[in-house]
């Protein structure tokens, strides 16, 4: 009955609109509440949702329902709808099933679950996507028009949302607290009997008002969506349509045409807390505002204060989660000037400089690496460590936001590089056997949230590489040395970790379990040495690492044959000195891997 033809499959995933409303149409007038336009401006919201495969919520299904459907079809994403009424899920189903599953040819029940029961249970509403492991990122709320349902539903979806998340009111005009009196009389007045007095004590602000209220009390980020519905609901053919019953309904105050604009309102939410709901603040781990201060001295004499949160122990410099502004255009242009002290911004040299250190990071992947696997490597830098393992695999990979850096590598490494954030590539999801993080994750704003935005790239049983300084690095944890210490603290490291901190930080990150997190001691006892005696870095990455006596610690008349034999006895010392290190975690670097559930 409702297999009329509108096109094929390509043709439909062209105008997806005109589609929709093609369907619409077909609905009868009691499943078919809210006009076209805004059934397309539910749709065009849709596109504002970031998740690769979105997960999709409404209460109270209809028209709306569509609009969901066929974006999470086109999106790979799923919908869950919720209504009491069970035989409008099961009209639903068949008018879906004809009208868009069959040209599509697609199993509606991968992409739709209905359910015949108050959104609000415990255990059949909408706490249950947390249930089924979903976070979700939508949500349409059209079921009893009382502002105290509608605020029950919002935080029973505000418990199971992603990060970010969108809120899109049906009726947001409505101003009924706790019943639904217009609803209430037209079901008397087809009884014949009076119409109830609605109590005064009834009537509440507009339910747009008191969200976008409730909200932007709650939330440092909420945008008003510019949703299509506004500017187009003026020539909506669907008012004239119906326009008798509305007539009716608007006597009974149940359409208000005054109030038509804010019939459909939405607000974009981005529930990452910079600030509690004093300015303080906050740990992006376990949301305390509470800091111990470990230092207000960085290197280069930035400005900046380093704490340690006093609840779980991770520390980050003051304002990490709100860095993001300040360092645009840095990975850019002046990374590697700035960083490395003492080393060239170019390219080559660059590579040259961090080359000849890559071995070591190879070994550490090696249990875990087979000829067949491929490799995403993110901040891949000039292309050093993809170049050193990619005889060893089969596919490298790498993401560098320093367009000279990316270049450098595609170019003249051969090493396939793009030059942009992963959220705008179009690498492939599940793909991966190795992700591996050298050196990044203490320059992100949220440690967490890059986490959870990369393991998609990677299969099941995966393997995510993390290397990072080491907060307890023996220099700053129990040598007194004042210049290391002014050195070490630096901008842009937003975050400082130690093993227990890194686990904890990938513990927020599901499906993600820990294999190994070790402590490893890159720089060599006569770089620390160097430190007390002399107060600054060595010259080159390279010096720091060898234990060889550097020329300016000896006199001129050593001979060469006692110059050999010492350095044979520091190279012995050394590998003492660092096992000891690495043995207590008080290296300067962590190592981590973790494998994808
Ligand atoms: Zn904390």
């Amino acid at each position: 009955m409702y297999d009329f033809y509108f096109g094929n499959k390509e043709q439909i995933k062209k105008n997806p609109e005109e589609f929709l409303i093609f369907c619409k149409r077909m609905l009868p007038r009691w499943i078919n509440g809210i006009p076209d336009s805004e059934c397309i401006a539910i749709f065009r919201t849709l596109n504002l949702v970031k998740s690769s495969k979105p997960i999709l919520l409404e209460t109270g299904c209809g028209a709306s329902t569509l609009a969901l459907f066929l974006y999470a079809v086109l999106n790979k994403g799923k919908v869950f709808s919720w209504d009491t009424n069970g035989s409008k899920g099961s009209f639903l189903r068949s008018v879906i099933s004809e009208a868009i599953c069959r040209p599509l040819e697609i199993n509606l029940y991968e992409y739709w679950n209905f359910i015949g029961f108050d959104s609000t249970s415990e255990h059949a509403g909408i706490p249950l996507i947390k249930e089924l492991n979903y976070k979700a990122d939508f949500c349409f709320f059209d079921s009893w028009h009382t502002l105290e349902h509608l605020m029950k539903e919002l935080k029973c979806f505000e418990n199971v949302a992603n990060e970010e998340f969108i809120v899109a009111l049906d009726d947001a005009y409505y101003t009924k607290r706790s019943n639904n009196y217009a609803y209430l009389n037209m079901i008397r007045k087809k009884l014949d009997l009076r119409p109830v007095k609605e109590p005064k004590s009834n009537f509440c602000d507009p339910f747009y008002s008191v969200v976008q209220k409730y909200l932007n009390k709650k939330y440092q980020r909420v945008e008003k969506i510019d949703d299509s519905y506004k500017k187009e609901y003026g020539d909506d053919l669907f008012f004239r349509y119906f326009e008798a019953d509305k007539l009716a309904m608007e006597s009974l105050g149940m359409e208000k045409k005054r109030s038509l604009e804010h019939r459909y309102d939405c607000w974009k939410v981005n529930s990452v807390k910079h600030l509690d709901m004093n300015g303080v603040d906050v740990c992006v781990l376990c949301g305390s505002g509470d800091v111990h201060t470990i230092t207000d001295k960085m290197r280069h004499e930035k400005i900046g204060t380093v704490v340690r949160c006093v609840k779980c122990d991770l520390a980050r410099l003051m304002g990490a989660q709100k860095y993001e502004e300040k360092l645009d255009g840095f990975y850019e242009e002046q990374y590697a000037l700035h960083y490395f002290l003492g080393v060239k911004s170019d390219a080559s040299t660059l590579h040259k400089t961090f080359l000849p250190v890559q071995k070591d990071r190879v070994k550490k992947l090696a249990p875990y690496l087979h000829k067949t696997d491929k490799v995403l490597e993110v901040g891949s830098g000039t292309g050093y460590f993809l170049e050193t393992i990619r005889n060893k695999v089969t596919e490298v990979q790498g993401i560098e936001l320093n367009k000279n850096h990316a270049a450098y590598a595609s170019e003249v490494l051969g090493i396939p590089t793009i030059n942009k954030a992963h959220g705008n590539s179009d690498l492939p999801l599940a793909y991966y056997d190795h992700l591996c993080l050298f050196q990044v994750l203490e320059h992100a704003t949220n440690p967490i949230k890059l986490i959870r935005e990369l393991k998609p790239f990677l299969k099941t049983g995966g393997h995510l590489h993390i290397e990072v300084p080491n907060l307890l690095d023996p220099m700053v944890s129990f040598y007194d040395v004042e210049a290391y210490r002014n050195f070490f603290y630096q901008i842009p490291h937003l975050y400082y970790f130690t093993p227990e901190t890194l686990a904890k930080i990938c513990s927020k990150v599901t499906g993600l379990k820990p294999i190994k997190i070790f402590g490893f001691q890159q720089t060599s006892l006569i770089n620390h040495l160097n430190w007390a005696f002399w107060g600054k870095p060595q010259k080159s990455r390279w010096d720091c690492i060898q234990p060889v006596l550097p020329e300016d610690f000896l006199g001129s008349d050593i001979s060469e044959e006692t110059k050999t034999t010492l350095n044979e006895i520091l190279l012995d010392v050394d590998q003492r000195y660092k096992e000891f290190l690495e043995s207590n975690n008080f290296s300067d670097n962590l190592f981590a891997t973790f494998v994808v559930e």
